[in-house]
């Protein structure tokens, strides 16, 4: 069993955590909301008061964290992990961000001699929680076979798509679909709504038919229709709208620089940013059918 050191407990990094409390490993947490802490500390993680003190001793550091400035603090300058550390850890950084700032702290870790993975995850709260997730994960063969088995503890699909930064490049393909997926839904939803459909019918039939996706399966955005669903408990998260644009800005990003065409994932970005800037931000993803009410 591994010391894992895990860093970044919000609604993905928490039920992470305790998966690996449940597989037997050792778990040394920070955050800096005490708040999150301590609910994994009664859960059996032992809690520290900087990053790098839960660090210090682990064989595996993991973070998830909310976005590339975040990492950037806690891995890079005189007071990150990478100069501070005098073990050397597998480090996983299992956040979404942009692949130019993975790759950039992968190239740094690798000079201070330490192996680095980009591990960014996909299937939400839900499979979190359920241990399901998917990894897509960027780095050396060897830093990825090192890691596999923290990882099995937490996802069901382990994926290894390349060098650094190229488990974000998939992650971010995989995000611009589930947003324009998730806009589509609402859309088609509100729509035969507006003409008479009850949405739980309108939702089954779908299910059955080739609008079939992720979101009619597991997270529909339709108030009432699915119990567990954000969009029946206030559109709390889950997964926050903040974070898709985020993500969706990366999606954008990175087709500027490979010059590809992503007309669909362009308009999903228009509409996420819209309705964040209506003050939506902390919302759960699925609360973009409110825009289209
Ligand atoms: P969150 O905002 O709920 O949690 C982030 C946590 O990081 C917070 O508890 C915050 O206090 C902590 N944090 C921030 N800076 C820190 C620092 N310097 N040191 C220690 N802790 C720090 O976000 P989340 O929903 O858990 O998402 C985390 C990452 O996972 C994001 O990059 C997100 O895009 C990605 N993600 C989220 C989901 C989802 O469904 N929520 C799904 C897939 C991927």
């Amino acid at each position: 069993m591994a010391r894992v050191a895990f860093i970044g407990l919000g609604n993905m990094g928490a039920p992470m955590a305790r998966n690996l409390l449940k597989a037997g490993h050792s778990l040394k947490i920070f955050d800096l909301n005490p708040a999150v802490v301590d609910k994994l500390v009664s859960a059996g993680a032992d809690s520290s008061e900087t990053a790098l003190s839960a660090a210090q001793q682990a064989d595996i550091v993991i973070t998830m964290l909310p976005a590339g400035k975040h990492v950037e603090s806690v891995y890079l300058g005189e007071e990150g992990l990478l100069q501070r550390l005098s073990s050397r850890p597998l480090l996983i950084d299992s956040s979404t961000i942009d692949s130019e700032t993975a790759k950039k702290v992968a190239a740094e870790a690798e000079r201070k001699g330490f192996s680095m993975l980009d591990a960014p995850v996909s299937g939400g709260v839900a499979a979190a929680a359920a241990g399901t997730l998917s990894f897509m994960c960027g780095g050396s063969d060897s830093a990825f076979s090192q890691g596999k088995e923290v990882l099995g503890a937490m996802g069901k699909n382990l994926f290894h798509a390349g060098d650094h930064g190229a488990g974000q490049t998939a992650k971010a393909c995989n995000n611009m679909l589930l947003a324009i997926l998730m806009s589509g839904t609402s859309e088609a939803l509100q729509l035969g709504v507006d003409n008479g459909l009850d949405p739980k019918v309108l939702s089954e039939i779908m299910l059955a038919s080739s609008g079939r996706n992720w979101t009619l399966e597991v997270y529909n955005p339709y108030p009432g229709v699915m119990e567990k669903a954000p969009a029946s408990n206030d559109y709390q998260p889950g997964f926050m709208v903040d974070l898709m644009a985020k993500d969706l800005g990366l999606a954008e990003e990175m087709a500027v620089k490979s010059g590809s065409a992503i007309p669909m994932g362009s308009n999903a970005r228009n509409l996420y940013v819209a309705h964040q800037k209506k003050g939506n931000g902390s919302k759960d993803f699925s609360s973009i059918i409110q825009e289209l009410k």
